[in-house]
């Protein structure tokens, strides 16, 4: 099954929607993923310090989302 990002969140899913924020707003074509197992680690603050609406549960999330 094709994994999409959330434009908002860029977490990477396989469903219709974003299981974080509710968006509908997916994108095939992201680039580079980290994996965020616990949301207060120094990678996840560093992944919010560009997407502020990333990192809040753990998963994986796309670095960037066309
Ligand atoms: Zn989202």
């Amino acid at each position: 099954m094709k994994e999409r990002a959330c434009r908002h969140c860029h977490y990477i899913t396989t469903e219709d929607r974003c299981p974080v924020c509710g968006s509908r707003d997916l994108s095939e074509e992201w680039f580079d993923l980290v994996i965020i197992i616990n949301t207060e680690s120094e990678i996840a603050k560093k992944l919010r310090e560009s997407i502020p609406d990333a990192a809040k549960v753990p998963g994986k999330y796309a670095i960037r989302v066309r």
